[in-house]
C-alpha cells in the first residue's frame, strides 16, 4: 500500500523529468553531436572483387612469392595455371611468409569439375587463419557431410547459416572478417576471436565466436602462441584451385 502511494507520488515527477530532458534536447545545437576527427583515410575501392588500394595482395595469378610450403619451408610450388589461378599440388599445404592479426580476407576457390569422392573427400581444402582456425573449403553442392564440416563452416565449430555453394567447376568467393583471439605472453586467452563469413556474397557466419583451434579429433584447444600467425591453405589431397587472394589488416 505504501509502495503504491510512493509510486503515485513519483509518477508526475518522472514525467516532468522526461519532458525537461526533451526540451533540453530540442535546444541543443546539432553540431554538439558531430565528430570531425579522426578523418577516415581515403582509399580506392576495388572494382568487382579486386583489391582496394590499401589491400595486401597475396596472390594475383602470377607467382607464389608470398608463400612457402608448410612442410618443407621451401618456396611454395603449387601449380600456377594460365588463367591466373593456382591449384593444390600433392606436397603439403602452403602458408604466407608474412604474419597477420585481424584481417578482412577475400579469396576465390573452385573445386574440380570432375566429381571424385564423397563427403569430406570431395574438393576438400581449407583457409586457415593464424594456422589455427579453419574456414572449410569443400564441394558442398549436392554432397552430404556433417553440417559443421561443410563448405563455409568454421570447421567442427559452427554450421553455416545457409548452403550458398555453386556447382563444382565454378568459381566461388569467400569474404571473411577475422577478429583474432587475444592472448597474453604466457599463452592465457584474454578474449575469444570471431568470424564473419560471406560465401558468394551471402552471409553465412554472423560474428561467430571462435571456440579455439580447429581440431579434427576432439574439442577446440587454446592456441600455441608460438605458432606463426600465417594464413595457411590446406592440401587435403584434392586438386582445389584458388585465385585473387588479398586481405586488409584490421
Ligand atoms: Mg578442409
Amino acid at each position: 500500500m505504501i509502495n503504491h502511494t510512493i509510486q503515485q507520488m513519483i509518477k508526475p515527477l518522472f514525467f516532468l523529468l522526461v519532458t525537461l530532458q526533451l526540451l533540453a534536447q530540442k535546444k541543443m545545437k546539432p553540431e554538439l553531436t558531430e565528430l570531425w576527427e579522426p578523418v577516415p583515410e581515403v582509399i580506392q575501392p576495388g572494382e568487382a572483387n579486386n583489391p582496394s588500394s590499401d589491400a595486401i595482395v597475396l596472390f594475383d595469378g602470377t607467382d607464389l612469392s608470398k608463400w612457402i610450403n608448410s612442410s618443407t619451408g621451401q618456396p611454395a610450388d603449387w601449380i600456377i595455371n594460365p588463367d591466373g589461378s593456382m591449384t593444390v599440388k600433392r606436397d603439403g599445404g602452403i602458408e604466407t611468409i608474412e604474419e597477420f592479426g585481424s584481417v578482412q580476407l577475400h579469396i576465390e576457390w573452385k573445386t574440380p569439375m570432375e566429381i571424385n569422392g564423397k563427403g569430406q573427400g570431395r574438393g576438400n581444402s581449407g583457409v586457415y587463419f593464424q594456422k589455427s582456425y579453419e574456414i572449410q573449403v569443400l564441394d558442398s553442392y549436392n554432397n552430404v557431410t556433417y553440417s559443421n564440416g561443410q563448405a563455409a563452416s568454421v570447421y567442427k565449430q559452427s554450421i553455416p547459416l545457409v548452403n550458398a555453394s555453386k556447382p563444382p567447376g565454378e568459381w566461388q568467393t569467400y569474404d571473411i572478417i577475422f577478429n583474432e583471439p587475444k592472448y597474453d605472453k604466457k599463452g592465457h586467452r584474454l578474449k575469444k576471436g570471431s568470424f564473419t563469413v560471406f560465401h558468394n556474397g551471402v552471409l553465412v557466419q554472423n560474428n561467430v565466436e571462435i571456440q579455439g583451434t580447429t581440431e579434427y579429433r576432439g574439442y577446440p584447444k587454446l592456441r600455441d602462441i608460438k605458432t606463426p600467425k600465417r594464413l595457411y591453405l590446406q592440401d587435403h589431397g584434392n586438386p582445389v584451385s584458388f585465385r585473387n587472394i588479398w586481405l586488409r589488416k584490421l
